[in-house]
């Protein structure tokens, strides 16, 4: 039997259909009309170059596949780009994309006079003549607020970013900027207000994309004069999240872009989240006037999670993956890996394949191994310094007044705590430990350990005050 080209792209649409997201089906594939088959090849027409480029970039994988898969291995594709005025060029426009071959190779394929360039133009999304937008939005959809657990360090963050996906463009928190180092879920919150917005309204259009990817396709529209399109296009999104802001630092060309296309889409009461690995203030080589824009709205920070919110992102991620660690090594973990939650997600992944790959059982000391490639400053033993610094740390006091004279009692506890912590914990002697003290006498050492002692046996408070202290101390990879 011959097949007819419809019949031969209606299997493969099957197929595809099958393998991506309804939006994306019907973006990128439904506008697709199948030509004619020739021998072995199908010919396709696709609206625009950029749709070809799209899907070379996007698909080309599963193209290939479901072409094979109907006509065989010597099946090809091609595509005819339709022209902007409608008229179908000649056959010597059409590209012809061996699908053996990867888009990388495609551009090169291209034959015949006044053939269309493809050259190395980034799609930026735009598909002229289709009056309702479908666009990809570009989101990974396992970032969810659900799985964003919440603490002290991200409470505001994440609140605004529900209230925002709530009613995107509909409250103060236009823009919204969310800020923080790296690794504490910047990405992972803006895309997870895109994911919401696109399960419970909709009709909105989001769009992620980074700051990088944003200044490549400003680059590409201005080669290819098509400055207009590119502003046009993200005119049309309802919530726009531009990833990483900081990148767009002297990038003056950019910047003018992004301003226009952020005032449009403000005035238009549409959303806008942004994420930055500083404060707007702080972002230095961007215009003024963006960033006076920046500070229309809310500006949240991600701050560094404390130890309880670590355990509770560390347990989630491990129920997430069906896995389970013995709780001693998920605190080991926790009370050293703090300031990256990239990296406590990082540390449980290899500690996984470490112990599945030498058949060894997940305990501190392989816990130790692994951490040590994660941290980078590590010292042997615990020292007087690090126990004062924790002991400080603990009662929110400078170190230098456990070294003073001050004789406020909270600091003398802290003091004396400080004293006997190192007598129990280092190998110090209490001449050392005292000298380590602004130069007290091992007598004073004495009576500080003896004071303490006094006071763990009558107050049941302090004494969990100190076993806490004592296990922080000992748990703490960098000192141990
Ligand atoms: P950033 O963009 O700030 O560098 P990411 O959003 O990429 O950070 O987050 C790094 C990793 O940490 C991601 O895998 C993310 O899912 C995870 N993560 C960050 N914050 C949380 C959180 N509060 N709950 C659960 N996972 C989180
Ligand atoms: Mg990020």
């Amino acid at each position: 039997m011959i097949k007819d080209c419809i019949t031969v792209w209606d299997n493969c649409l099957r197929t595809i259909r099958r393998n991506v997201n309804t939006q994306s089906f019907k973006t990128w594939f439904e506008p697709i009309k199948p030509v004619r088959l020739d021998r072995n090849a199908l010919i396709i027409q696709v609206p625009n170059k950029f749709f070809y480029e799209w899907l070379e970039e996007h698909y080309v994988a599963l193209l290939k596949m479901t072409i094979r898969q109907e006509l065989g291995e010597q099946g090809k594709l091609e595509y005819q780009i339709l022209m902007s005025n409608n008229q179908e060029k000649s056959g010597d426009m059409s590209i012809k994309v061996p699908v053996e071959r990867g888009a990388a190779t495609a551009a090169k394929s291209v034959t015949g006079p006044g053939a269309v360039d493809t050259g190395n133009i980034k799609n930026p999304f735009v598909i002229p003549g289709i009056r309702k937008l479908q666009i990809d939005p570009q989101l990974n959809p396992s970032y969810t607020f659900d799985n964003f657990i919440e603490g002290d360090c991200n409470r505001l963050a994440r609140s605004a970013g529900q209230a925002v996906a709530k009613k995107p463009g509909g409250t103060a928190f236009n823009p919204l900027v969310i800020f923080g180092d790296v690794g504490l879920g910047k990405t992972h919150l803006a895309q997870a207000i895109g994911n919401q917005v696109l399960r419970s309204l909709d009709s909105k259009t989001v769009l992620y994309v980074s700051s990088e990817k944003f200044t490549n396709q400003i680059i590409q529209s201005i080669k290819n004069n098509a400055v207009n399109d590119f502003v046009n296009f993200y005119q049309l999104v309802d919530v726009l999240i531009v990833d990483d802001i900081q990148f767009l630092a002297n990038k003056q060309k950019t910047q003018e872009i992004f301003f226009h296309i952020f005032n449009q889409l403000h005035q238009h009461g549409k959303q806008i989240i942004l994420t930055s690995d500083r404060p707007p203030k702080d972002l230095d080589g961007m215009e003024e006037r963006l960033i006076s824009r920046f500070k229309w709205g809310l500006s949240a920070d991600l701050q560094a999670p404390d130890l309880e919110t670590r355990m509770a992102i560390l347990e989630a991620k491990m129920t997430q993956e069906g896995l389970d660690l013995p709780q001693n090594v998920t605190e080991f973990i926790c009370y050293n890996i703090k300031n990256n939650i990239r990296e406590l997600e990082g540390v449980l992944i290899s500690l996984v394949a470490q112990s599945t790959l030498n058949e060894r059982e997940i305990d501190i000391a392989l816990a130790k191994q692994v951490i040590k490639n994660f941290v980078t400053q590590m010292s042997k033993e615990i020292t007087v310094e690090f126990i004062q610094k924790l002991v400080a740390e603990h009662f929110d006091l400078p170190v230098d007044k456990l070294k003073g004279q001050t004789r406020k009692r909270q600091i003398v506890i802290a003091r004396q705590l400080s004293m006997y912590l190192a007598k129990n914990l280092t190998n110090k002697s209490l001449k050392a430990i005292g000298e380590n003290f602004g130069g007290r006498d091992h007598s004073t050492v004495i009576y500080s350990c003896k004071a303490v002692q006094d006071l763990l046996d009558t107050d049941m408070i302090f004494k969990d005050t100190v076993s806490e202290l004592e296990k922080k101390i000992k748990m703490t990879l960098n000192e141990v």
